[in-house]
């Protein structure tokens, strides 16, 4: 019986060595210390002996006993200890080193420029309108007091598009957002104070000049609108964008759809307008000025063409491009207009 007892030690001692998992340790646990298990049947055994023997092997019995539940012990704390050290191993990071960063991305410059022009003119209440990028040539140019023979509009190298003529002639690519001057006369109750920006398409491509580029227009029309209120409208946007301390002049110029027409310069940033820097003439302007847009009253004929009562109505009108608005503020020096179309990320996160 003792030998017995020896033996189930024994083999207890041999089997637990090579266990190397919680899972096969709790078997080999059942398998001798459970109620059916191997220590326990032999303790049966113990019951039937006389009771001089019973007390000693009973005694060997119990100390065979826990000396297996010590070893048992023992191995489970080893396994604990190991598992520990295998996730401290898989999940082990150096605090101390730099991350690594989602590269966050930003508006394409001439975006910030519409959104920022935008907010601008929202200030006195103009409100921004959707320009169609293509639309029938008596919307482009008819309506706008520019006549089909008229050489006017030899000066747009527009693209025609190749569909059918229809009543209001050809379609084109929009060559600039003025074809909006109608469309909102026709669509919208009058008095009111539009902006419109969109894409513009025209066949010239050099240094200076894209065949997409981006233009910029207000229309506002209302009774007793008149000269002044163009200044005041030009000044105000002038002064946001490029700073209260430039001061804008207007030329008398010619365009078809305005009536008086101006080209409207402003004062020079570089030279504060004197035109010259340290006694050498101011590479960035021409004798202190910069021209900025195109601006007028607009012509009687075009806001006939578009329904509105000229005795009652006056209107005004002034438009520039987007692309030399902000190179003009940023001082930005690209070689190429065309670069800012080239999605090249060198270039465009500098902005
Ligand atoms: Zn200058």
């Amino acid at each position: 019986m003792k030998k017995e007892l020896e033996k189930l030690k024994n083999e207890f001692e041999g089997v637990i060595k090579k266990v190397s998992d919680k899972d096969s340790l709790e078997k080999l646990k059942n398998e001798f210390l459970g109620r059916k298990g191997k220590v326990k049947s032999l303790m049966k055994n113990v019951a039937s002996l006389a009771d001089e023997e019973r007390k000693v092997i009973g005694k060997i019995a119990n100390e065979i006993k826990d000396a297996i539940e010590v070893s048992y012990g023992l191995k489970e704390k080893e396994l604990e200890v190991q598992e520990y050290a295998t996730i401290v191993d898989r999940e082990w990071m150096d605090v101390t080193q730099p991350g690594t960063f989602a590269e966050q991305g930003h508006l394409h410059p001439v975006t910030k420029t519409i959104y920022e022009i935008e907010d601008i003119f929202s200030k006195i209440g103009f409100t921004r309108i959707p320009v169609p990028e293509v639309d029938w040539d008596h919307y482009a140019f008819e309506t706008l007091n520019m006549p089909k023979d008229h050489p006017a509009r030899d000066d747009w190298e527009t693209f025609f598009i190749d569909a059918p003529e229809g009543k209001k002639g050809k379609l084109v690519v929009i060559p600039h957002v003025s074809n909006v001057q109608v469309r909102a006369m026709e669509d919208y109750e009058l008095p009111f104070r539009a902006l419109y920006i969109g894409r513009s398409y025209r066949r010239q491509s050099d240094t200076s000049h894209s065949p997409m580029f981006h233009q910029f227009e207000i229309l506002m029309i209302d009774e007793g609108v008149n000269f002044t209120h163009l200044r005041g409208v030009i000044e105000h946007f002038v002064h946001s964008y490029f700073g209260p301390d430039r001061s804008i002049r207007l030329r008398p110029h010619h365009f078809r759809f305005t009536e008086p027409s101006f080209e409207v310069d402003i004062s020079c940033g570089l030279c504060s307008g004197t035109g010259e820097l340290d006694n050498i003439q101011c590479k960035m302007c021409k004798e202190g000025w910069l021209e900025l847009a195109g601006a007028g009253m607009t012509h009687p004929n075009v806001l006939k063409a578009g329904g509105v009562d000229t005795k009652k109505y006056t209107a005004l009108a002034f438009a520039f491009g987007i692309e030399r608005t902000m190179m003009m503020r940023a001082g930005m020096n690209v070689d190429d207009i065309r670069t800012l179309y080239k999605n090249d990320l060198r270039f465009v996160r500098q902005f």
